[in-house]
């Protein structure tokens, strides 16, 4: 800190020490200004200018040292001077102040903040930029935020001093009014008679309400801006349509059903979308199948000689579609329509923010809804590497039609599609090898889980390539190659299929979406605010076209904030909750999650104690040869809150719903501890954790003393 920088810090501390250490704050109360009333009166009649200049010097004073003062010194202007003369001065005040302790967070913190934060701030900044006055403008006139707080965060931002005068003088305008006009009021009350006059609870209901009017204003103040140029239809033909029908499209016209919505459901290509055709649906039931070839070949860990099984790879696809067609009813169209859906094949495309165009070959139709919720789902990124156009790659959306196993199967992409697929594949007894770019499989979890799927893989058969770089396809002797990198250095791999499971794309193409100009996030997903509204409020998405989670279990719990909103949100509506979002990678052993772990709890600098308990010691686990994981539980520090926990292990997608159930209810882990789990249970390894937490916390100077008495009383 420079040295004029360090003697401005130095002094307004100062300042601001000398109030509370001298409670200054005294002189702040509706009390003693009640008290002081006539003597200030006298003054004023006596020298009204001097009084007049002292208050407003005090006022700019108290809000550019950030005091509190500022509301109750508003409302004595009121008493004290009256309403007009009270507002011109209090808004002259108060923006005086204001930019003055927006000048110094500027001048003092400005460049450090930016220096350390600027990256995470580069939204915000270019926010600001872009629609900075606007949006303080919407900060003041909706007084949510602290009035200081906005003064010192908006100095760390690009904003304009100017910009940020002017803005704040005109948009503190309305809320000063109605502030100095209860202080108005009450300077009047001379009785406790006074107390339930007409224009005082008129005054304070104006206070109470007007938040609300205010931010009613903004809304219709900023929807304007965005509808601009599009004619709005007089009536609708339906309160809301939904784009596809997936898991998030499927619950969000189910929730517009049961609550008596005319809800249009349109899917251009099958009911139950990814999950269902694509995705969870068959992979399950493929690792399924050779999960019990697998458990064949480890015959002799069970006591037998040998279980040599044979299948045709044919009759295990067979199997996974009719494993699709057993699900299909719960998402079939027959099922929908009884529920009350109105639903329609096509595709469907935006031709204005409330009307839907939707085409099925040679018949088109267009429907017009007061809301409309995109849920039109993901489909397998293909990344751009030369040769790939020229090859037949397998993807999680065709994978399912091939009738032949693959003999050498590539698989690009350590994610949790991949090491599932890759694991069940090498399990069948295709030559699997795996290519991940990173240094480890499945990045985003805890470095020991990636260890053992990575170990888990490999005792599959899976040749696992992590740092290996996909750099071209190629054909070599009449023979399909991949060129991979790894330290400098080009390899080729031989291959008969190559899958590739790389990342998934929002599907946004064909929506029309251009037209409206629906701003989309770096990865492709559509952007929304935290009620799953895009840029037009009656236009939501969810799902895995909205993220960021991309799971089944997400979309659905999305789906009822974007229709509960999208019908009711003029009543009320309901921000997101993605506190406790638990997932689970299908690999053998399985890998759960919910909440942070501890790579997560680090970046974000969360302060953590950490408990693991090991698989291995659990009886239930080693009576089924399963005893391969752990449990591993973050705790806020110092107390059993729970932060985040990671099981692997067999089951750990089951496992991990009671934590699911007690971080969203607040349970910690004392409570876990507490409740009898049934013996021998996979499920008892949650109670162990909890155990183990426990011991590293047990009191040992009471037990010292306790072994004590115990000592005297033999
Ligand atoms: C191999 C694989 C395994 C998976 N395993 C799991 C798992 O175990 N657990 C889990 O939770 N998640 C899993 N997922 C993820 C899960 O499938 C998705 O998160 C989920 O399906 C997302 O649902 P959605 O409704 O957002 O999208 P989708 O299910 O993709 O549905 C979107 C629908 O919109 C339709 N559509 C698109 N555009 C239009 C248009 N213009 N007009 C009309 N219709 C349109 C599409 O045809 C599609 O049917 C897996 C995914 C894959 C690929």
């Amino acid at each position: 800190m420079s040295i004029k920088k360090g003697l401005l810090f130095t002094a307004l501390a100062a300042l601001i020490a000398c109030y509370f250490v001298f409670d200054l704050g005294q002189y702040f109360s509706l009390d003693y200004i009640k008290q002081q009333q006539s003597a200030f009166d006298a003054l004023y009649q006596d020298n009204p200018a001097l009084i007049l200049g002292g208050f407003f010097g005090l006022y700019v004073l108290v809000t550019a040292l950030s005091l509190p003062g500022a509301a109750i010194m508003t409302l004595a202007a009121g008493a004290l001077f009256g309403f007009w003369i009270a507002l011109v001065m209090v808004s002259f005040a108060s923006s005086a102040g204001a930019t003055l302790a927006f000048l110094a967070s500027r001048f003092l913190f400005h460049d450090a903040v930016q220096s350390r934060f600027g990256e995470r701030l580069k939204k915000l900044n270019e926010g600001v930029k872009k629609e900075g006055a606007f949006y303080l403008f919407t900060l003041r006139l909706v007084p949510v935020v602290p009035f200081f707080i906005i003064n010192l965060v908006m100095g760390l931002t690009p904003i304009k001093a100017r910009t940020f005068y002017w803005v704040s003088q005109v948009g503190m305008l309305a809320g000063t009014a109605v502030y100095v006009n209860v202080g108005t009021q009450l300077g009047q009350i001379d009785s406790l008679k006074g107390l339930l006059s007409v224009e005082l609870i008129g005054a304070f209901v104006l206070l109470g309400i007007f938040p609300w009017i205010a931010k009613g204003i903004m809304a219709r103040v900023q929807a304007g801006k965005v509808y601009k140029g599009w004619k709005k239809p007089k009536q609708f033909d339906r309160n809301l349509i939904v784009i596809g029908a997936g898991a998030a499209g499927l619950v969000s016209a189910y929730i517009a059903a049961t609550v008596k919505a005319k809800v249009t459901l349109i899917e251009k290509h099958k009911m139950g979308g990814d999950c269902l055709n694509t995705g969870c649906v068959p992979s399950k039931a493929l690792i399924k199948s050779a999960r019990v070839a697998f458990n064949d070949k480890q015959a002799e860990k069970y006591g037998f000689e040998a279980i040599n099984s044979r299948f045709r790879f044919s009759s295990m696809m067979e199997r996974v579609q009719q494993v699709i067609e057993k699900i299909e009813p719960h998402d079939s169209v027959e099922r929908y329509s009884e529920l009350g859906v109105d639903c329609r094949q096509g595709e469907a495309r935006f031709l204005s923010p409330w009307e839907v165009e939707i085409r099925n070959g040679d018949h088109v139709e267009t429907l017009t809804a007061r809301s409309i919720i995109i849920a039109s789902g993901a489909r397998p990124f293909v990344p751009p590497i030369p040769g790939i156009e020229d090859i037949d790659i397998l993807t999680s959306d065709n994978l399912w039609q091939i009738e032949e196993q693959p003999k050498r199967l590539l698989v690009l992409g350590g994610g949790p599609i991949g090491c599932e697929l890759a694991q069940t594949f090498a399990r069948l007894g295709s030559e699997v090898t795996q290519i991940e770019m990173l240094p480890r499989l499945m990045i985003r979890e805890d470095a020991e889980a990636s260890e053992i799927v990575t170990r888990s893989l490999k005792e599959s058969g899976v040749h696992v390539l992590t740092n290996h770089k996909a750099v071209r396809f190629s054909e070599e002797n009449s023979e399909k190659v991949l060129l991979v990198e790894h330290d400098g250095k080009e390899t080729a791999l031989p291959f008969d299929q190559v899958l590739v499971a790389v990342g998934r794309k929002a599907n946004t193409d064909g929506l029309g979406l251009d037209a409206l100009q629906l701003p989309t996030e770096t990865n492709g997903t559509i952007q929304t605010n935290d009620r799953l509204q895009s840029r037009y409020p009656n236009i939501y998405a969810c799902g895995d076209v909205a993220g960021p989670y991309q799971f089944t279990h997400t979309a659905a719990h999305q789906a009822w904030y974007a229709s509960v909103n999208a019908l009711f949100g003029f009543l009320k509506s309901f921000k997101v909750d993605y506190r406790v979002i638990p997932w689970c990678t299908f690999t053998d052993p399985e890998v759960a999650r919910v909440g942070v772990n501890e790579q997560e709890a680090d970046e974000q600098g969360i302060e953590y104690d950490i408990t693991r308990y090991g698989i291995d010691d659990l009886d239930r686990a080693i009576a089924d040869s399963a005893d391969l994981g752990y449990v591993k539980v973050l705790t806020a520090k110092g107390s059993d809150k729970i932060l985040g926990v990671t099981i692997v292990g067999q089951h750990a997608g089951e496992l991990i719903s009671e934590y699911v159930l007690a971080m969203k209810h607040g349970l910690g882990l004392n409570k876990i501890l507490g409740t009898i789990h049934i013996y021998p249970t996979m499920a008892e390894a949650n109670k162990f954790a909890a155990g183990e937490w426990k011991k590293a916390r047990k009191p040992e100077g009471l037990l010292r003393w306790v072994e004590r008495i115990h000592n005297v009383r033999r």
